[in-house]
């Protein structure tokens, strides 16, 4: 079974289809780990297109969470807030129901990998440093733990007592998972990365035992030119440029 995994889609429909495109034929089902909006232009369009996939799993992210009054957005900054007011005014009835009705994570997949926001043991805290990683390893139910929130693509491998890092980059990195080991890791993010790679990033997870990291071009411009018309503000078009 193949399974694609998106992270972090915030509404943004440009790199949606990117990826979508891209990854056609190359999986069975889908899998969400949240923050299907906030800060982009199209959050019904990519709730619809998300819910025309029928996941597999989905959770949801913070931003979900403002964005359906289940979270006031309080700890935002004024820009995120902003969005997430925004796009709560945006939001079909349906579409608002159905992030409420998100389930929080972590999550099963199946007995070698569960998902999570941002951590197995808090949907809302981020994982950048080796302290955070043990602490989610420590935490975790299944060998493979698979988060995203950061918007930043990471390998976290722990083998005995030995934890190593790495960065996936370029185009393409397939992870063979090894029996014995415990992966921590982050696909990064589809429509707002923020690891100076302006590609949207995700992942494919085969359960014959392979996760590969993938990046894809898409039509920034695009997606800068719909916030510009819905009046967010215009730092949110500005960064999907730089990555960051
Ligand atoms: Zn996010």
């Amino acid at each position: 079974m193949r399974h694609l995994i998106l992270s972090d889609i915030h509404a943004n429909l440009p790199a949606l289809d990117a990826v979508l495109t891209a990854a056609r034929n190359e999986w069975d089902e889908v899998v969400v780990l949240g923050d299907l909006v906030g800060y982009g232009a199209d959050p019904n369009g990519v709730i619809d297109c998300v819910r025309s996939m029928a996941p597999r799993l989905v959770i949801r992210g913070n931003h979900d969470k403002a964005a359906c009054g289940l979270d006031t957005g309080e700890h935002f900054n004024q820009i995120a807030r902003f969005a997430a007011r925004w796009t709560e005014e945006q939001l079909t009835p349906d579409n608002r129901r159905y992030l409420r009705d998100l389930p929080s994570g972590p999550a099963d997949l199946d007995d070698r990998l569960e998902i999570c926001h941002g951590a197995p043991f808090d949907e809302d805290h981020y994982i950048f440093d080796v302290v955070d990683a043990q602490r989610a390893l420590d935490a975790r139910r299944r060998p493979v733990c698979v988060f995203g929130h950061t918007h930043v693509p990471a390998i976290f491998i722990a083998q005995g007592t030995q934890m190593s890092v790495d960065v996936p980059d370029g185009d393409v990195l397939a992870l063979r998972l090894n029996a014995g080991a415990s992966y921590l890791v982050n696909p990064g993010s589809v429509g707002q990365p923020r690891d100076g790679d302006p590609r949207a990033a995700f992942a494919l997870y085969d359960t014959a035992g392979t996760f590969t990291f993938r990046r894809v071009e898409y039509d920034v411009a695009a997606a800068q030119r719909r916030i510009a018309i819905a009046g967010l503000p215009q730092s949110l078009a500005n960064r999907l440029a730089v990555g960051r």
